[in-house]
Protein backbone atom coordinates (compact mmCIF):
# COMPACT_ATOMS: atom_id res chain seq x y z
CA UNK A 1 0.00 0.00 0.00
CA UNK A 2 1.96 3.35 -0.89
CA UNK A 3 -1.60 5.50 -0.44
CA UNK A 4 -5.14 5.41 1.86
CA UNK A 5 -8.12 7.71 1.42
CA UNK A 6 -7.27 9.53 4.93
CA UNK A 7 -3.61 9.74 4.13
CA UNK A 8 -4.11 11.85 0.50
CA UNK A 9 -6.94 13.98 2.98
CA UNK A 10 -3.90 14.88 5.31
CA UNK A 11 -1.30 15.57 2.60
CA UNK A 12 -4.32 17.82 1.46
CA UNK A 13 -4.39 19.22 4.59
CA UNK A 14 -0.60 19.88 4.56
CA UNK A 15 -0.67 21.66 0.71
CA UNK A 16 -3.48 23.44 1.86
CA UNK A 17 -1.51 25.07 4.68
CA UNK A 18 1.28 25.83 2.24
CA UNK A 19 -1.12 27.65 -0.40
CA UNK A 20 -2.87 29.70 2.56
CA UNK A 21 0.19 31.39 3.72
CA UNK A 22 1.78 31.23 0.10
CA UNK A 23 -1.61 33.31 -0.61
CA UNK A 24 -1.32 35.31 2.30
CA UNK A 25 2.40 36.83 1.85
CA UNK A 26 2.06 36.59 -2.06
CA UNK A 27 4.35 34.46 -2.60
CA UNK A 28 6.31 34.12 -5.56
CA UNK A 29 5.02 32.09 -7.81
CA UNK A 30 8.29 30.01 -8.45
CA UNK A 31 9.08 29.48 -4.85
CA UNK A 32 5.02 28.53 -3.89
CA UNK A 33 5.34 25.47 -6.77
CA UNK A 34 9.02 24.25 -4.83
CA UNK A 35 7.28 24.19 -1.84
CA UNK A 36 4.25 22.47 -2.94
CA UNK A 37 6.27 19.61 -4.09
CA UNK A 38 8.81 16.98 -1.52
CA UNK A 39 12.02 17.16 -3.47
CA UNK A 40 13.24 13.62 -3.03
CA UNK A 41 10.43 10.35 -2.53
CA UNK A 42 12.13 7.79 -1.62
CA UNK A 43 10.35 4.00 -1.60
CA UNK A 44 12.33 0.97 -0.20
CA UNK A 45 10.98 -2.76 0.20
CA UNK A 46 13.09 -5.22 2.23
CA UNK A 47 12.64 -8.16 3.49
CA UNK A 48 12.99 -9.29 7.39
CA UNK A 49 13.03 -12.39 9.20
CA UNK A 50 10.23 -13.32 12.00
CA UNK A 51 10.82 -15.11 15.11
CA UNK A 52 9.31 -18.51 13.08
CA UNK A 53 11.64 -18.27 10.54
CA UNK A 54 9.26 -16.80 7.94
CA UNK A 55 10.37 -13.81 5.56
CA UNK A 56 8.22 -10.97 4.86
CA UNK A 57 8.82 -7.96 2.90
CA UNK A 58 7.83 -4.47 4.56
CA UNK A 59 7.98 -1.31 2.76
CA UNK A 60 9.33 2.16 3.99
CA UNK A 61 9.62 5.46 3.13
CA UNK A 62 11.47 8.56 3.72
CA UNK A 63 10.18 11.75 2.03
CA UNK A 64 12.77 15.15 2.13
CA UNK A 65 10.45 17.93 1.93
CA UNK A 66 12.81 21.22 1.21
CA UNK A 67 16.59 21.44 2.58
CA UNK A 68 17.04 25.26 1.70
CA UNK A 69 17.67 25.64 5.49
CA UNK A 70 19.74 22.88 6.27
CA UNK A 71 20.19 18.88 6.54
CA UNK A 72 16.67 17.88 5.96
CA UNK A 73 14.93 16.89 9.63
CA UNK A 74 12.32 14.43 10.75
CA UNK A 75 10.53 11.29 12.74
CA UNK A 76 10.66 7.95 11.50
CA UNK A 77 7.22 6.50 12.53
CA UNK A 78 5.88 2.88 12.77
CA UNK A 79 2.60 2.95 12.46
CA UNK A 80 0.41 0.19 9.59
CA UNK A 81 -1.11 3.74 8.46
CA UNK A 82 2.23 4.92 7.79
CA UNK A 83 2.53 5.63 3.70
CA UNK A 84 3.77 8.25 0.85
CA UNK A 85 0.81 10.34 1.61
CA UNK A 86 1.25 10.52 5.26
CA UNK A 87 4.69 10.95 4.81
CA UNK A 88 4.50 13.42 2.47
CA UNK A 89 2.23 15.88 5.07
CA UNK A 90 4.48 15.11 7.86
CA UNK A 91 7.86 16.15 5.94
CA UNK A 92 5.89 19.50 4.49
CA UNK A 93 4.95 20.32 8.40
CA UNK A 94 8.49 19.75 8.92
CA UNK A 95 9.72 22.30 6.58
CA UNK A 96 7.31 24.90 8.35
CA UNK A 97 7.87 23.74 11.56
CA UNK A 98 11.86 23.93 11.12
CA UNK A 99 11.34 27.60 9.80
CA UNK A 100 9.11 29.16 12.46
CA UNK A 101 11.61 27.97 15.00
CA UNK A 102 14.27 29.13 13.34
CA UNK A 103 16.28 25.92 13.16
CA UNK A 104 18.90 25.18 10.10
CA UNK A 105 16.85 22.52 9.06
CA UNK A 106 15.02 21.43 6.60
CA UNK A 107 11.56 19.27 6.77
CA UNK A 108 11.74 15.00 6.18
CA UNK A 109 9.72 12.17 7.31
CA UNK A 110 9.70 8.56 7.15
CA UNK A 111 8.67 5.43 8.99
CA UNK A 112 7.90 2.03 8.00
CA UNK A 113 3.78 0.39 7.54
CA UNK A 114 3.83 -2.17 10.33
CA UNK A 115 2.05 -2.03 13.93
CA UNK A 116 5.33 -2.46 16.05
CA UNK A 117 3.14 -4.17 19.52
CA UNK A 118 2.97 -7.11 16.52
CA UNK A 119 6.55 -7.78 16.74
CA UNK A 120 9.06 -9.14 19.31
CA UNK A 121 12.20 -6.67 20.48
CA UNK A 122 14.47 -8.72 18.51
CA UNK A 123 12.34 -8.70 15.42
CA UNK A 124 12.29 -4.64 15.80
CA UNK A 125 15.71 -4.57 15.83
CA UNK A 126 15.88 -6.58 12.79
CA UNK A 127 13.27 -4.27 11.24
CA UNK A 128 15.56 -0.98 12.39
CA UNK A 129 18.64 -2.33 11.17
CA UNK A 130 17.29 -3.72 7.45
CA UNK A 131 15.12 -0.54 7.26
CA UNK A 132 18.66 1.62 8.03
CA UNK A 133 20.67 -0.23 5.47
CA UNK A 134 18.31 0.19 2.54
CA UNK A 135 18.21 3.97 3.28
CA UNK A 136 21.77 3.31 2.29
CA UNK A 137 23.53 7.41 1.32
CA UNK A 138 20.03 8.75 1.78
CA UNK A 139 20.55 9.45 5.19
CA UNK A 140 23.20 11.21 6.69
CA UNK A 141 24.72 13.66 9.79
CA UNK A 142 25.04 16.79 7.12
CA UNK A 143 21.99 15.29 4.79
CA UNK A 144 18.86 13.88 6.63
CA UNK A 145 18.59 13.43 9.83
CA UNK A 146 16.25 11.05 11.58
CA UNK A 147 14.72 10.81 15.14
CA UNK A 148 11.69 9.08 16.94
CA UNK A 149 8.10 9.51 15.92
CA UNK A 150 4.89 7.27 17.00
CA UNK A 151 5.71 3.85 17.39
CA UNK A 152 9.68 4.24 17.41
CA UNK A 153 11.90 5.66 20.86
CA UNK A 154 15.47 6.19 21.74
CA UNK A 155 16.27 2.66 21.26
CA UNK A 156 15.18 2.75 17.89
CA UNK A 157 17.50 5.64 17.22
CA UNK A 158 20.14 3.56 18.79
CA UNK A 159 19.72 0.61 16.74
CA UNK A 160 19.60 3.07 13.27
CA UNK A 161 22.70 4.75 14.96
CA UNK A 162 25.02 1.61 15.33
CA UNK A 163 23.77 0.41 11.77
CA UNK A 164 24.85 3.73 9.93
CA UNK A 165 28.09 3.57 11.49
CA UNK A 166 28.68 0.51 10.99
CA UNK A 167 28.58 1.42 7.57
CA UNK A 168 31.54 3.86 7.62
CA UNK A 169 35.35 3.47 7.73
CA UNK A 170 36.89 3.67 11.27
CA UNK A 171 37.66 7.11 11.22
CA UNK A 172 34.36 8.34 10.30
CA UNK A 173 32.53 7.01 13.41
CA UNK A 174 32.74 8.94 16.15
CA UNK A 175 32.11 12.09 14.00
CA UNK A 176 28.74 10.41 12.54
CA UNK A 177 26.67 9.77 16.03
CA UNK A 178 24.49 13.18 14.86
CA UNK A 179 22.95 11.16 11.83
CA UNK A 180 20.32 10.85 14.13
CA UNK A 181 19.14 12.34 17.27
CA UNK A 182 16.68 11.55 20.10
CA UNK A 183 19.13 8.69 20.95
CA UNK A 184 19.99 7.25 24.21
CA UNK A 185 21.84 9.92 26.38
CA UNK A 186 24.45 6.82 26.97
CA UNK A 187 25.25 7.11 22.91
CA UNK A 188 25.67 10.47 22.73
CA UNK A 189 22.07 11.29 23.30
CA UNK A 190 20.94 14.35 24.97
CA UNK A 191 19.46 15.15 28.34
CA UNK A 192 15.81 16.40 28.08
CA UNK A 193 14.97 15.11 24.58
CA UNK A 194 13.37 12.48 25.63
CA UNK A 195 10.64 14.88 27.66
CA UNK A 196 11.40 17.93 24.96
CA UNK A 197 8.13 18.02 22.67
CA UNK A 198 5.63 17.55 25.59
CA UNK A 199 7.33 20.51 27.97
CA UNK A 200 7.14 22.26 25.05
CA UNK A 201 3.38 22.08 24.38
CA UNK A 202 3.08 23.26 27.60
CA UNK A 203 5.55 26.35 27.47
CA UNK A 204 3.43 27.36 24.05
CA UNK A 205 -0.09 27.03 26.39
CA UNK A 206 2.49 28.97 29.53
CA UNK A 207 2.88 31.62 26.73
CA UNK A 208 -0.78 32.08 25.54
CA UNK A 209 -2.22 32.28 29.26
CA UNK A 210 0.50 35.03 29.83
CA UNK A 211 -0.33 37.00 26.84
CA UNK A 212 -4.04 36.35 28.09
CA UNK A 213 -2.99 37.60 31.59
CA UNK A 214 -4.26 34.23 33.17
CA UNK A 215 -3.25 31.57 35.81
CA UNK A 216 -2.82 27.94 34.75
CA UNK A 217 -3.63 26.79 38.23
CA UNK A 218 -6.65 24.73 38.15
CA UNK A 219 -7.05 24.56 35.09
CA UNK A 220 -8.23 21.17 34.01
CA UNK A 221 -6.92 19.18 31.04
CA UNK A 222 -7.28 16.70 29.08
CA UNK A 223 -4.99 15.00 27.38
CA UNK A 224 -5.17 12.52 24.28
CA UNK A 225 -2.34 9.84 23.96
CA UNK A 226 -0.26 8.65 26.71
CA UNK A 227 2.78 8.06 24.71
CA UNK A 228 6.50 9.67 24.43
CA UNK A 229 4.38 13.05 24.00
CA UNK A 230 1.49 12.82 25.78
CA UNK A 231 2.81 11.19 29.02
CA UNK A 232 5.84 14.13 29.26
CA UNK A 233 3.05 17.22 28.49
CA UNK A 234 1.34 15.59 31.49
CA UNK A 235 3.68 15.88 33.53
CA UNK A 236 4.17 19.23 32.60
CA UNK A 237 0.61 20.06 33.14
CA UNK A 238 0.89 18.93 36.73
CA UNK A 239 4.11 20.41 37.40
CA UNK A 240 1.80 23.86 36.77
CA UNK A 241 -0.72 23.26 39.27
CA UNK A 242 -3.07 22.17 36.41
CA UNK A 243 -5.63 18.96 36.93
CA UNK A 244 -5.18 16.76 34.25
CA UNK A 245 -8.53 15.13 34.72
CA UNK A 246 -8.51 12.85 31.93
CA UNK A 247 -6.10 11.22 29.65
CA UNK A 248 -6.76 8.78 26.81
CA UNK A 249 -4.73 6.04 24.43
CA UNK A 250 -5.56 3.41 21.74
CA UNK A 251 -7.37 1.15 24.74
CA UNK A 252 -9.45 3.55 26.46
CA UNK A 253 -9.74 6.81 28.34
CA UNK A 254 -9.81 7.37 32.45
CA UNK A 255 -11.26 10.63 34.15
CA UNK A 256 -11.12 11.80 37.70
CA UNK A 257 -12.70 14.84 37.98
CA UNK A 258 -10.55 16.46 40.69
CA UNK A 259 -7.13 15.19 38.60
CA UNK A 260 -5.53 12.48 38.23
CA UNK A 261 -2.54 10.93 39.84
CA UNK A 262 0.04 11.75 36.84
CA UNK A 263 2.57 10.70 38.50
CA UNK A 264 1.04 7.21 39.47
CA UNK A 265 -0.74 7.07 35.93
CA UNK A 266 3.06 7.37 34.30
CA UNK A 267 4.35 4.55 36.39
CA UNK A 268 1.63 2.31 35.52
CA UNK A 269 1.73 3.51 31.69
CA UNK A 270 5.73 2.48 31.90
CA UNK A 271 5.06 -0.93 33.36
CA UNK A 272 1.88 -1.88 31.54
CA UNK A 273 2.68 0.16 28.12
CA UNK A 274 -1.43 1.30 28.09
CA UNK A 275 -3.38 3.40 30.35
CA UNK A 276 -5.99 0.47 30.78
CA UNK A 277 -6.17 -1.19 34.09
CA UNK A 278 -5.40 2.09 36.29
CA UNK A 279 -7.69 1.97 39.24
CA UNK A 280 -8.88 5.48 41.03
CA UNK A 281 -10.42 6.63 38.09
CA UNK A 282 -13.72 6.34 35.99
CA UNK A 283 -13.49 4.93 32.78
CA UNK A 284 -15.10 6.92 29.49
CA UNK A 285 -15.80 6.65 25.73
CA UNK A 286 -13.90 8.42 23.23
CA UNK A 287 -16.83 10.25 22.75
CA UNK A 288 -17.54 11.45 26.37
CA UNK A 289 -13.27 12.25 26.32
CA UNK A 290 -13.73 14.80 22.97
CA UNK A 291 -16.77 16.79 24.91
CA UNK A 292 -15.27 17.29 28.43
CA UNK A 293 -15.91 20.48 29.59
CA UNK A 294 -12.16 21.28 30.46
CA UNK A 295 -10.16 24.40 29.87
CA UNK A 296 -7.31 22.57 28.17
CA UNK A 297 -7.28 19.71 25.34
CA UNK A 298 -4.03 18.39 24.17
CA UNK A 299 -4.68 15.91 21.69
CA UNK A 300 -1.27 14.07 21.57
CA UNK A 301 -1.77 10.93 19.62
CA UNK A 302 -2.93 10.60 15.92
CA UNK A 303 -3.96 13.25 13.15
CA UNK A 304 -7.51 14.04 12.34
CA UNK A 305 -8.90 13.82 15.23
CA UNK A 306 -10.93 16.74 15.96
CA UNK A 307 -12.98 17.18 12.58
CA UNK A 308 -16.37 19.00 11.04
CA UNK A 309 -17.79 15.36 12.22
CA UNK A 310 -17.19 16.16 16.21
CA UNK A 311 -15.84 19.80 16.49
CA UNK A 312 -19.86 20.10 17.26
CA UNK A 313 -19.15 18.78 20.66
CA UNK A 314 -15.84 19.95 21.65
CA UNK A 315 -16.20 22.07 24.90
CA UNK A 316 -12.74 23.16 25.66
CA UNK A 317 -11.83 26.73 25.53
CA UNK A 318 -8.08 26.25 24.30
CA UNK A 319 -6.59 23.22 21.82
CA UNK A 320 -2.87 22.44 22.08
CA UNK A 321 -1.57 20.49 19.22
CA UNK A 322 1.00 17.99 20.45
CA UNK A 323 0.56 15.98 17.76
CA UNK A 324 1.09 16.54 14.06
CA UNK A 325 -2.15 17.45 12.01
CA UNK A 326 -4.77 16.35 15.26
CA UNK A 327 -7.19 18.98 14.21
CA UNK A 328 -8.20 19.41 10.43
CA UNK A 329 -7.93 22.95 8.92
CA UNK A 330 -11.65 22.93 8.87
CA UNK A 331 -12.63 21.64 11.99
CA UNK A 332 -9.93 24.71 13.54
CA UNK A 333 -11.15 27.59 11.39
CA UNK A 334 -15.42 26.72 13.12
CA UNK A 335 -13.04 26.69 16.73
CA UNK A 336 -11.33 29.65 15.84
CA UNK A 337 -14.56 31.48 14.92
CA UNK A 338 -16.58 29.96 18.09
CA UNK A 339 -13.21 31.94 20.23
CA UNK A 340 -11.08 28.87 20.77
CA UNK A 341 -7.75 29.10 20.41
CA UNK A 342 -5.92 26.50 18.88
CA UNK A 343 -2.20 26.40 19.51
CA UNK A 344 -1.22 24.65 16.03
CA UNK A 345 0.97 21.75 15.93
CA UNK A 346 3.82 23.48 14.05
CA UNK A 347 4.50 25.51 17.24
CA UNK A 348 3.00 23.20 20.01
CA UNK A 349 4.75 20.41 19.28
CA UNK A 350 8.23 21.97 17.92
CA UNK A 351 9.68 21.15 21.15
CA UNK A 352 10.97 17.88 19.84
CA UNK A 353 12.93 19.23 17.14
CA UNK A 354 14.46 21.86 18.98
CA UNK A 355 15.85 20.28 21.43
CA UNK A 356 17.17 17.78 18.62
CA UNK A 357 18.81 20.42 17.36
CA UNK A 358 20.75 20.98 20.17
CA UNK A 359 21.74 17.25 20.13
CA UNK A 360 22.99 17.70 16.89
CA UNK A 361 24.91 20.78 17.82
CA UNK A 362 26.36 19.13 21.05
CA UNK A 363 27.42 15.33 18.68
CA UNK A 364 29.00 18.60 16.16
CA UNK A 365 31.22 19.83 18.92
CA UNK A 366 31.37 16.98 21.25
CA UNK A 367 29.84 19.13 24.36
CA UNK A 368 27.34 18.38 27.09
CA UNK A 369 25.05 20.71 28.13
CA UNK A 370 23.12 20.35 31.41
CA UNK A 371 19.61 19.60 32.05
CA UNK A 372 18.57 23.15 33.25
CA UNK A 373 20.42 24.57 30.36
CA UNK A 374 18.54 22.63 27.64
CA UNK A 375 15.45 23.36 29.71
CA UNK A 376 15.78 27.10 29.36
CA UNK A 377 16.96 27.55 25.68
CA UNK A 378 13.70 25.17 24.88
CA UNK A 379 11.52 27.62 26.50
CA UNK A 380 13.24 30.45 25.22
CA UNK A 381 12.83 29.30 21.81
CA UNK A 382 9.12 28.32 22.13
CA UNK A 383 7.97 31.53 23.65
CA UNK A 384 10.13 33.65 20.80
CA UNK A 385 8.12 31.60 18.41
CA UNK A 386 5.39 32.12 20.46
CA UNK A 387 5.99 35.82 20.44
CA UNK A 388 6.82 36.11 16.44
CA UNK A 389 3.48 34.03 16.04
CA UNK A 390 1.21 36.59 17.92
CA UNK A 391 2.38 39.14 15.95
CA UNK A 392 1.40 37.96 13.00
CA UNK A 393 -1.73 37.23 14.33
CA UNK A 394 -2.24 40.93 15.79
CA UNK A 395 -1.79 42.63 12.41
CA UNK A 396 -3.50 39.97 9.88
CA UNK A 397 -6.02 39.51 12.37
CA UNK A 398 -6.07 36.19 11.87
CA UNK A 399 -6.30 32.57 13.45
CA UNK A 400 -3.00 30.73 15.36
CA UNK A 401 -2.43 28.49 12.75
CA UNK A 402 -2.34 31.14 9.50
CA UNK A 403 0.05 33.32 11.40
CA UNK A 404 2.49 30.24 12.01
CA UNK A 405 2.40 29.23 8.53
CA UNK A 406 2.51 32.97 7.69
CA UNK A 407 6.09 33.74 9.86
CA UNK A 408 7.48 30.62 8.73
CA UNK A 409 6.75 31.04 4.73
CA UNK A 410 8.09 34.65 4.97
CA UNK A 411 11.72 32.82 6.27
CA UNK A 412 11.39 30.40 2.99
CA UNK A 413 10.67 33.26 0.57
CA UNK A 414 13.46 35.35 1.90
CA UNK A 415 15.78 32.39 1.71
CA UNK A 416 14.72 31.57 -1.98
CA UNK A 417 15.17 34.88 -3.18
CA UNK A 418 18.30 35.45 -1.70
CA UNK A 419 19.97 32.29 -2.70
CA UNK A 420 17.58 32.07 -6.46
CA UNK A 421 16.52 28.87 -7.87
CA UNK A 422 19.47 27.17 -9.72
CA UNK A 423 19.67 26.98 -12.43
P1 LIG B 1 3.90 7.22 20.85
O1 LIG B 1 3.90 6.06 19.95
O2 LIG B 1 4.92 7.34 21.91
O3 LIG B 1 2.46 7.34 21.57
C1 LIG B 1 1.27 7.37 20.85
C2 LIG B 1 0.10 7.38 21.84
O4 LIG B 1 -1.13 7.54 21.10
C3 LIG B 1 -0.05 6.07 22.64
O5 LIG B 1 -0.41 6.38 23.98
C4 LIG B 1 -1.20 5.37 21.94
O6 LIG B 1 -1.93 4.47 22.77
C5 LIG B 1 -2.06 6.56 21.55
N1 LIG B 1 -3.02 6.24 20.48
C6 LIG B 1 -2.78 5.57 19.33
N2 LIG B 1 -3.92 5.41 18.65
C7 LIG B 1 -4.88 6.01 19.39
C8 LIG B 1 -6.29 6.17 19.22
N3 LIG B 1 -6.91 5.69 18.15
N4 LIG B 1 -6.97 6.85 20.18
C9 LIG B 1 -6.34 7.32 21.27
N5 LIG B 1 -5.02 7.20 21.48
C10 LIG B 1 -4.31 6.55 20.55
O7 LIG B 1 3.93 8.50 19.89
P2 LIG B 1 4.46 9.97 20.22
O8 LIG B 1 5.91 10.03 19.91
O9 LIG B 1 3.98 10.39 21.56
O10 LIG B 1 3.73 10.81 19.07
C11 LIG B 1 2.39 11.28 19.20
C12 LIG B 1 2.14 12.38 18.20
O11 LIG B 1 3.07 13.46 18.42
C13 LIG B 1 2.30 12.01 16.74
O12 LIG B 1 1.40 12.77 15.97
C14 LIG B 1 3.71 12.46 16.42
O13 LIG B 1 3.92 12.70 15.04
C15 LIG B 1 3.76 13.74 17.22
N6 LIG B 1 5.11 14.23 17.52
C16 LIG B 1 6.00 13.45 18.20
C17 LIG B 1 7.25 13.95 18.51
C18 LIG B 1 8.24 13.18 19.34
O14 LIG B 1 9.26 13.76 19.73
N7 LIG B 1 8.00 11.91 19.66
C19 LIG B 1 7.61 15.25 18.09
C20 LIG B 1 6.68 16.03 17.40
C21 LIG B 1 5.43 15.50 17.13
Amino acid sequence: MTVSASSTRLYREATANVEDAATAIDMDQKVRRVLLRPMNELIVNFPIERDDGEHVVLQGYRIQHNNVLGPFKGGMRFHQGMDLNESRALATWMTFKCALLNLPFGGAKGGVSIDPKRFSHAELERVVRRFTHALGENIGPEFDIPAPDMGTDAQTMGWMMDTYLNSRGPGERQNARRVVTGKPVELGGSLGREAATGRGAAYALRHLYGQLDRSLRHQSAAIQGFGNVGSHAAEALAELNMDVVAVADKSGAVYHPEGLDVAALMHHASRHRTIAGFTECDTISSEEFFALDVDVLVPAALESQITTDNVGSIRARTIVEAANGPVTNEASDLLEQAGVNVIPDILANAGGVVVSYYEWVQNKTSSRWTAHDIDSRLRDAIWDASDRVGAVRKVQGCSWRRAAYIEAATLLQKVYRLRGIFP
